[in-house]
């Protein structure tokens, strides 16, 4: 059969299921999407509770109940709430697959967004609203995906599908969702991998011409240092020599001299591969040669100047915080530093601690950690995994690669990792670096990405059940 004939009769099989349901619903799916972007789950004036139970009422409308649509909200936290819902497969051999999204956003002003920001407007080619990308993109998507598949009578998993849309990703104040589930409910949401957010793909600046598609492995760890330094202090009118304040600026200059070693991470190293010939220009190139060999000097020398790719390629530390003395008239009996340290995993939060305590070289500046995350191992790229990504990239977007990456941000994938569960960032939703601006001003969203962000995730969480 000659290619012609392939792509004829690969039409005709696929046409009776295509001509039932030309855009899987779309129309179904931009009403769920609008539901939960416009209802306000920011910290300051939302409810999470309010997205959870407008996604029970759809889902139960659709025929879950019982033990496989369960709403978790934690104790005093009455905004706080979750929502886990399962379509089961008896006697499956394998764990299920956990679909993660979260449903809180980013506080947004009104009085500072040029729209609404709890309202969805599509415009230019683009949804604007707050969450329109960040994660209620995703969540709308396995919402969406979730009540179809409960509804088509074909569809026979070989594993367990999960639901998981969470709370408290955006915001300490409030209780997060996947780190409370894993302590309290963990059989709910228990998988042999999870599909989260983190990872997108990107477009050229024209916004047509897709280069990657992106799927985030493995994120670094953020762990706080404190340097304190305590002295008897006195009268600010007979300074000595030993200063508080002194002391601890001098520790803090040289953490800003320290450089952790290298690492070139699987990972890292792939995403070098697969995106350089990209790039191109002096960027590319070095990439290009990083790949080839993770010691290139010259190469290491280029990647390590762009801050983005310095903190893919060690862990680093910076002060953020500095606090001292008790009055103007006074000599500081106290001065502490903070220091928000980035940490490749693998490492230790105590092995930093060694280095930066190493690096400082002063008995009386204490290194303490201040606020510790356990460790947690990135996800291997397995076929199980990556085959069907391959798979979906292959039709979705013919010649573009897929390209793993590392992210030095945290999502929650780093609850599920820490607790075993492999964890991928990937929504197949395309865009131009920057354009977004989640956390920022008029949020928003390609259209066009999103639906096909949409159909991508469905060709991979069928194929992964299947
Ligand atoms: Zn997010």
């Amino acid at each position: 059969m000659n290619a012609n004939a392939l792509l004829f009769a690969a039409t005709l099989i696929a046409a009776p299921a295509l001509a039932q349901n030309p855009d899987m619903g779309r129309d179904a799916f931009r009403d769920i999407y609008k539901e939960i972007v416009e209802i306000d789950s920011s910290q300051s004036t939302g409810s999470c509770t309010n997205v959870v139970r407008a996604a029970e009422k759809r889902l139960s409308a659709a025929g879950f109940s019982g033990t496989n649509l369960q709403v978790v909200i934690p104790d005093g936290k009455p905004d706080d709430g979750n929502l886990v819902a399962r379509i089961h497969t008896s006697n499956a051999r394998e764990k299920g697959v956990l679909l993660l999204a979260h449903i809180d956003v980013v506080d947004a002003k009104r009085a500072d967004w040029e729209r609404d920001p709890f309202e969805l407007v599509e415009e230019n080619g683009f949804f604007y609203g707050r969450g329109a990308a960040d994660d209620k993109a995703m969540a709308a998507v396995f919402l969406d995906l979730m009540i179809r598949l409960k509804q088509e009578k074909k569809f026979k998993p070989k594993r367990d599908l999960i639901l998981a849309l969470t709370c408290g990703e955006e915001t300490s104040n409030r209780v997060n969702g996947v780190d409370y589930l894993i302590k309290n409910r963990r059989e709910l949401i228990d998988a042999a991998f999870a599909i989260n957010e983190g990872a997108g793909g990107l477009l050229a600046d024209d916004g047509e011409k897709h280069l990657v598609l992106q799927v985030q492995a493995g994120e670094k760890i953020h762990q706080v240092y404190t340097l304190t330094v305590t002295n008897q202090g006195g009268h600010s009118s007979r300074p000595v020599p030993d200063n508080a304040i002194y002391r601890v600026s001098k520790a803090a200059l040289k953490v800003a001299d320290l450089k952790f070693p290298i690492e070139v991470t699987p990972v890292v190293r792939e995403y070098f591969r697969v995106t350089g010939p990209v790039l191109g220009g002096d960027i590319g190139a070095a990439m290009t040669a990083l790949a080839k060999n993770p010691e290139d000097p010259a190469a290491l020398a280029t990647l390590t100047n762009d801050p983005s790719y310095n903190a893919v390629l060690r862990t680093t530390c910076v002060a953020t915080q500095l606090d001292a003395g008790h009055a103007a008239n006074a000599l500081p009996q106290r001065a502490v530093a903070t220091l928000s340290c980035r940490v490749m995993q693998g490492t230790s939060p105590e092995q930093v601690q060694g280095v930066l305590a190493n690096a400082i070289d002063d008995e009386q500046v204490k290194v303490e950690i201040y606020r510790r995350r356990d460790g947690s191992k990135p996800p291997p790229l397995t076929d199980e995994v990556m085959k069907p990504v391959r798979a979906a990239a292959a039709k979705l977007w013919p010649g573009v690669p897929v390209a793993p990456s590392m992210t030095a941000g945290a999502t929650d994938g780093r609850f599920l990792m820490t607790a075993g569960i492999p964890t991928y960032g990937m929504s197949g939703m395309f865009s131009v670096t920057g354009e977004a601006n989640a956390h920022g001003l008029n949020e928003k969203i390609r259209v066009k990405s999103l639906y096909e962000g949409r159909e991508f995730l469905e060709m991979i969480v069928r194929r992964y059940v299947k």
